[in-house]
């Protein structure tokens, strides 16, 4: 080990070889101002291990979403550092982060069919694998393009069915309900081979019916794939029902993380107990 670490005892190495196999998400001390004014993330520090699915809650203005474009790359921290799968962020480009990003509205390719964009989000995975894309495709014998095919087929079936898609998958993406384009963007995160899903108040603009079809078939991803969810959401049913672990921010602030019945059971301060126990 010494040989390898350049000297470094595994003692040393310790917390690194940690947050390299513990940890597919580490916010280390991140500041974020925007232009100077009031820090909206402030010494923010939080650890996600792989397969978690931790639930974001707070305040309108606390900086959950700026957590969430951090992580995808839309923004850079002020001060601090961001890891991903043990790697230091600012060194991968947002396309190379192997993540998906879901929001209130999300964005499909309109006038184009379900299959279509799950085909898209297999396609890109092959592009974001291989640099040499554009060489494969032009030396690629019909025989290779074939077999390509298949396996983009093959997952974009397997992910209809995680998903429920199987009957719209000819169904253009108009004239789908909200619930059903939610769960197609999700189906275009899964076939890129995103192992890390970012979710901004996903169930936002579903009624109460939807919101919970889609609470399942979240907790169906996470059981089938392994994914690890970082989920931002105004729904206390829904935090409380999902959430590996509850983070509770407040201006730029992590108050309290921990299981969700911990959080509930014992608040660490007069505003989580307020938060928590006082849903909106
Ligand atoms: P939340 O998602 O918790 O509602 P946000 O992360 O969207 O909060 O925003 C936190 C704070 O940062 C807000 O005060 C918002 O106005 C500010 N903010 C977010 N993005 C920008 C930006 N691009 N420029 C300036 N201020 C921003
Ligand atoms: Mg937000």
């Amino acid at each position: 080990v010494r040989g390898c670490w350049n000297g470094a005892s595994v003692r040393e190495m310790g917390p690194f070889l940690l947050d390299l196999v513990m940890n597919a998400v580490v916010f280390d001390q991140i500041g974020k101002t925007f232009d100077g004014k009031r820090a909206v993330l402030d010494q923010f520090s939080l650890e996600i291990a792989p397969g978690e699915h931790l639930v974001i809650v707070g305040p309108s203005g606390s900086g959950k979403s700026t957590l969430l474009r951090l992580l995808a790359g839309l923004e850079q921290p002020t001060s601090g550092r961001l890891l991903l799968r043990g790697r230091d962020a600012a060194g991968i480009p947002p396309r190379e982060r192997e993540l998906a990003m879901m929001f209130e509205e999300p964005a499909l390719l309109p006038g184009t069919s379900v299959r279509h964009n799950l085909r898209l989000g297999a396609s890109l995975h092959a592009g974001i694998n291989s640099a040499r894309l554009f060489w494969d495709r032009w030396s690629n014998s019909s025989q290779d393009l074939r077999a390509e095919n298949a396996v983009i087929e093959r997952s974009v079936a397997e992910a209809a069915e995680t998903l429920g898609l199987e009957h719209l998958l000819d169904r253009r993406v108009d004239e789908l309900s909200a619930g059903e384009r939610q769960r197609t963007a999700l189906g275009r995160a899964i076939v890129r081979g995103a192992d890390l899903l970012l979710l901004d108040e996903p169930t936002g603009k579903l009624d109460p019916p939807r919101r919970a079809e889609l609470r399942d078939y979240l907790r169906r991803l996470i059981a089938d794939r392994g994914m690890t969810l970082v989920h931002v959401t105004h729904d206390h049913a829904e935090a409380m029902a999902l959430a590996t672990r509850l983070a509770v921010v407040d201006e730029g602030r992590l108050l309290q993380v921990g299981p969700p019945e911990e959080v509930y059971d014992s608040p660490s301060a007069r505003f989580v107990a307020e938060f928590i126990g006082d849903p909106p």
